[in-house]
């Protein structure tokens, strides 16, 4: 069959914006369910709602995949100021923190560079350090996981860190580089507190004042499920291409941008690229797996569940799209993790004729679901997020509760919807022997991460 893609597209592109369910979507996952921390009953409602969509859509084999996720919640966090009336401070607990009953003198240390660790010398000793997680910019740049671990070798009993936002906003911050892909204990329990009451607190360093903190926290397993459906290849069924996105959430934030945007998207490439094959007999070439990853917010594990449970015995996905945080900006191509596909995609970008462009990282990019494949040796790709070019200058909402549904750009994510169901398309009619071969292999993948740990991921800042 000669495929006229000049009319397919004028399909596609129609059905994703008259047809478009994304602002339904939106409103069930942010404003009727809200916010959705892996392993709640809210999280699974949503992760129903998704599979009910993907089955009404008529998608193949519409499921939840259960696993077992090793979960953390909190209870209470909060810190008061020794021998001041004052009320208690707001703090917010790094995730992970482990329950916690400290205090000791406040000590500022700046950025916890090794010089201001090393000045503040036997002061941090059974101390609370106070500390910008930012980066201080004349000297080498250096992780906060990294500055933690030394933080705490220096004896702090606690570290508050200062959120960079204003406002009194405070986001959930992991105290873990994420490329290690293990949830290791916190150094020292790490605390966030707003830029304003890190203000205060330094002054209070400063008049040698002590701090008490507690955290009500505990670790526990919980079942966690991710969501998949399939549009079944009508040339080449046992090969796919997989895009996905993660539903979950941290905890309180009804994740607008992070990620309902990504989850909506999913839904409406499935949708269009379905009603495609029923009402035009335009079916994908390859098999296009579609899901919705749990917990992305609890270090990628839903999709690392995913990648362990099927590219074991299965054939390689030919590429997998991770979608996160959409409204930070337009769609403006497609950044892949490994260099091979380069030419390859650019050459289907090119034929969309939308001056869409196909970068790579050159570094391994930890922050997204992405990365459970990438470290499969699998070809992974995201699109530009709020780190890259190009971003709305107000869209920094993620990991907090102001990540509401206003701040999604509808729009924006229904020519998302029609550009990847085009891509998705034509990628899929490539027979995958006209592919590029893949030489990536877990262990090289292992080694660059190895070599990049202790180094900041450039795009980040
Ligand atoms: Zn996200």
């Amino acid at each position: 069959m000669i495929l006229d893609w000049n009319d397919i597209d004028r399909w596609l592109m129609g059905e994703a914006w008259v047809g478009s369910r994304i602002l339904s979507h939106l409103q069930e996952l942010c404003d009727r369910i809200g916010p959705r921390w892996a392993s709640t009953p809210e999280e699974r409602e949503a992760a129903e709602y998704i599979r009910g969509q993907f089955e009404a859509d008529g998608l193949a084999d519409a499921r939840l995949e259960e696993f077992e996720l090793q979960t953390w919640s909190y209870d209470r966090a909060t810190a008061r100021v020794q021998e001041e009336d004052g009320p208690s401070i707001p703090i917010l607990p790094y995730l992970w923190c482990p329950p916690t009953t400290v205090s000791g003198p406040l000590v500022d240390i700046g950025f916890g560079t090794a010089r201001e660790i090393a000045e503040a010398g036997a002061r941090l000793r059974a101390g609370i350090a106070v500390v910008d997680p930012g980066l201080e910019p004349f000297t080498t740049p250096v992780p906060f996981p990294i500055r933690l671990q030394a933080i705490a070798k220096a004896g702090a009993r606690a570290v508050v860190g200062i959120d960079r936002k204003t406002g009194g906003r405070l986001e959930f911050q992991p105290a873990i580089d994420w490329r290690r892909h293990r949830i290791d204990p916190h150094p020292a329990p790490t605390v966030n507190v707003s830029r304003e009451t890190g203000l205060y607190l330094r002054r209070l360093s400063g008049a040698g004042k002590n701090l008490a903190i507690e955290v009500e926290s505990r670790f526990y397993t919980a079942p966690a499920a991710n969501v998949l459906a399939e549009l079944t290849g009508a040339r080449w069924p046992d090969r796919h291409i997989v895009l996905g996105g993660h539903h979950d959430t941290v905890w309180h934030s009804p994740g607008g941008n992070d990620n309902a945007s990504g989850t909506a998207v999913v839904l409406e490439a499935a949708r269009v690229l379905s009603r495609l094959a029923r009402e035009k007999g335009i079916r994908p070439g390859c098999t296009i797996r579609f899901a919705t990853w749990t917990a992305e917010e609890q270090m990628l594990q839903g999709s690392t569940a995913y990648v362990r449970r099927h590219y074991g015995t299965e054939k390689l996905p030919l590429l997998m799209v991770n979608l996160d945080e959409l409204s930070t900006g337009n769609m403006k191509g497609v950044i892949l993790q490994f260099p091979h596909l380069r030419e390859f995609v650019q050459q289907q970008l090119d034929s969309m004729q939308g001056g869409l462009v196909c970068h790579v990282m050159s570094q391994m990019d930890a922050w997204s679901d992405h990365f459970s494949f990438s470290l499969r040796g699998i070809p992974s790709a995201i699109l530009w997020r709020w780190r890259f070019f190009g971003r709305y200058p107000e869209a920094d909402y993620h990991h907090e509760h102001g990540d509401t549904l206003d701040k999604v750009r509808v729009r924006d994510l229904k020519e998302y919807a029609g550009l990847l169901s085009r891509l998705l398309l034509r990628l899929s009619q490539v027979p995958p022997g006209d592919w590029p071969p893949s030489a990536v292999e877990p262990r090289t993948v292992e080694e660059q991460i190895a070599r990049e740990i202790g180094t900041i991921h450039r795009t980040f800042h």
